[in-house]
Order: structure tokens, then sequence, then C-alpha cells
């Protein structure tokens, strides 16, 4: 039997990949928060993906974290802002040489978690696929994309990439992947929380080409500073491009705020913030607009970190 993926949180990718994987026939196990969230899970008999609108359940077992089963491969499939400390729960059952695959946006998230696991090995993705919740405990496969993984420290592809190619879950192992999840980050920040400000669609932004522009130019400077001069290669053209192509959709951030849920701002225009006041870097219109999406964040009384 291979070894087993013990998959954490059960939201929108965390169900994509368990039911997947666990189509392929390879053994999975969610863990939930607490056993109230273990019984509810367990009453509805498991995950429901919905897939070119065909509905199918897939029985995963389900446990909560102080189960005492060894965890050796790891999908750390929360928020950002959870991963941390959901992950320090686990830290007792990982087993040394284990692996974390971290599913989150952004960048911040990944270093906290590898500092309180160092007998662990930390795979980072950066992933374009999308799904969201449309019910307990099942998810709707929106849109099909990619997984990119990598290990900065480690560049040797892991084993069970094939676990990943017989679950039909496209992805690439990534040599370059922080220079892949600055490159997202540094997008997220010129698009996402314009949206939120101006409420308006990605597409909206074309009648806001010069602040665009700007944020562009001062984010390829940070990325430059903190070593990821590919990352701001053409940066504006493809921030450009993707408005355009996406125009008709509402950002995630965007949909975070209009469903009244916590947004990921620390892990995304907040960290690019905290890395340029680090390089003493004087990028004011990013810090101006970290301050505005900060002050809407608070008058629609949602949280700013
Ligand atoms: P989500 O639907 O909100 O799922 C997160 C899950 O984590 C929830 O089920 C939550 O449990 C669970 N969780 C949080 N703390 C936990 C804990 N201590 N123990 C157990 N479970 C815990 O989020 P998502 O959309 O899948 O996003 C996950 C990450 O992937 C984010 O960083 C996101 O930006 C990134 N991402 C998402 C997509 C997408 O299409 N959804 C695409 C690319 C990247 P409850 O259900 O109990 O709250």
């Amino acid at each position: 039997m291979s070894t087993p993926w013990h998959v954490l949180g059960a939201g929108s990718l965390g169900t994509l990949w368990a039911a997947r994987l666990a189509r392929a026939g390879v053994p999975v196990r969610l863990i939930l928060r607490d056993t109230a969230r273990l019984q509810a899970y367990q009453a509805a008999g498991g995950l429901t993906l919905v897939e070119h609108g065909d509905a199918r359940l897939y029985p995963v077992p389900g446990e909560t974290p102080d189960s005492s089963e060894p965890i050796h491969r790891l999908l750390v499939a929360c928020k950002a802002y959870d991963a941390e400390q959901a992950v320090a729960q686990l830290l007792p059952r990982l087993v040394p040489g284990a692996e974390l695959i971290l599913l989150q946006n952004g960048l911040g998230s990944q270093d906290a978690v590898a500092a309180q696991a160092p007998q662990a090995r930390c795979i980072f993705a950066s992933s374009t696929e999308g799904a969201f919740r449309d019910g307990a405990w099942r998810v709707v496969f929106a849109g099909h994309g990619y997984t990119w993984l990598g290990d900065a420290a480690h560049p040797v592809a892991p084993i069970w990439l094939d676990d990943l190619q017989a679950a039909g879950i496209p992805h690439e192992w990534s040599t370059d992947i922080l220079t892949r999840l600055w490159r997202k980050l540094a997008l997220n920040c010129a698009i996402n929380p314009l949206t939120v400000l101006h409420d308006c669609r990605n597409g909206g932004l074309q009648q806001h080409h010069c602040e665009v522009a700007t944020l562009c130019l001062e984010l390829g400077e940070l990325l430059q500073h903190c070593g990821q001069p590919a990352a701001a290669e053409d940066l504006q053209p493809e921030v450009e491009r993707v408005i355009q192509a996406t125009a008709s959709n509402y950002s995630s951030m965007y949909q975070d705020v209009a469903s009244q849920r916590r947004t990921e701002i620390s892990y995304l225009l907040g960290h690019a913030c905290k890395v340029a006041a680090r390089h003493q870097l004087n990028l004011p219109h990013l810090n101006q607009l970290q301050q505005r999406l900060i002050a809407r964040l608070h008058s629609l009384g949602l949280p700013s970190d």
C-alpha cells in the first residue's frame, strides 16, 4: 500500500485534491477541525465533487488533529492565515522527514510553517485550478488549470508526483517555485486590491490604466530588490493581458470582500509592503494602496490582517 496522504482542510482545494486522489485509489485521510466537524462530515457520508455538472460522493475517511496515526505526507489546504496554527496542532504526528505540500496563495505563510516544522520537507505549490464550495462538504471544480510544485532548498522531485499523475492532477515540478509565487503575488497586488477599491470587475481596471502602470513599476522595483528579477520581467504587459483576458471576472479578493469573508491581504499586498520595508525601499503607491485597502476593509467590518 502506498504512503497515505493526509489532507488538512476540507475546503475547496482540499476537497478537490482529496476526491481526485481517492478516485485514483490513492489512500487519503481528511483532517477536520474537531469532533463536531468530524461528526457532521461523517453524517454527510463523504466529500462531494461536482465536475462538468456531475456530482460524485467520495467517502474519504475523516479524523481530528489529535488522532494518533503518524503523518508522512500532509497536504495543507487551509487559507494562508490559518496554515501555521493548523499545522502546529499536527507537529507531534509528523514523522522525521515528513513532507508538507503547501497550497497557500501569496507568500509568508509557507516560511512560517517551515520554521515550526524543521523536521519536515516543505514543498511550495502555486495553482491555477479553481474550485468553490456550493454546500456543506460539496465542492464545484470551476476552473481547470495547473499546479506547479517546488522546493527551493532541494531541487530533486519527490516520488509521489506519480500519485498526482494517477489522480489526473495536472502538475509540473518547478525549480523556480519562488519566482512563480512572487510573480503571482505581483499580479495579484496590481489587480485585486484595485478591484475592491474601485468596486469593479477586473476589466474595470482598463479605466485606471495609469494607476495600474505605477503599481507595476513599484512592484518591478521590489522584485528586483528581493532577488527575483525574472518575476519582474514584462510585468506590466502581463498585468494588462490578465485584465483583458479576465475582464468579466471578479477577483478572488473582490469575491471575499463581497461575501464578507476574511481576505488573505497579509500574504499578498501586506507581504509585498513588509518585504519592501525590510529592504528600506520607498514604494509610496504600494504603501498607499495598502492603507486604502485596510481602511476599506475596516469600513466594511472585515479583518485587515
Ligand atoms: P477554503 O475553501 O476556505 O478551505 C479552507 C479549509 O481549511 C476550510 O475547510 C477550513 O475549515 C479548513 N481549516 C482551517 N483551519 C483548520 C484547522 N485548524 N483544522 C482543520 N481544518 C482547518 O479555502 P480554499 O479556497 O480551498 O483555499 C485554500 C488556499 O488555496 C488559499 O490560500 C487560497 O488562496 C488557495 N487557492 C485557492 C483556489 C481556489 O480555487 N479555491 C485556487 C488557488 C489557490 P472550515 O470548513 O471548518 O472553516
